[in-house]
């Protein structure tokens, strides 16, 4: 799977980079940044409950 993060929705709150910190990272700039493009297997579930718990719905999967 990919995950894409909605930069116009982001608000960098971190709940994405504190639920999957393999995943997402916050940039300079305070938005969330995918690392590791596709998500490896073992992290599906983490980036499905981060996309679950995004409160401005910024996250998105592609398969
Ligand atoms: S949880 Fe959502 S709004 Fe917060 S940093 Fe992650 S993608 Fe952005």
């Amino acid at each position: 799977m990919r995950v894409v993060v909605n930069l116009d929705r982001c608000e960098g709150n971190a709940f994405c980079v504190n639920i999957a910190p393999e995943v997402f990272e916050l940039s300079y700039d305070e938005y969330a940044v995918v690392i590791t493009d596709p998500v490896p297997v073992e992290q599906e579930t983490l980036v499905e409950q981060a996309i679950a718990a995004c409160p401005r719905a910024a996250l998105s999967r592609e398969d």
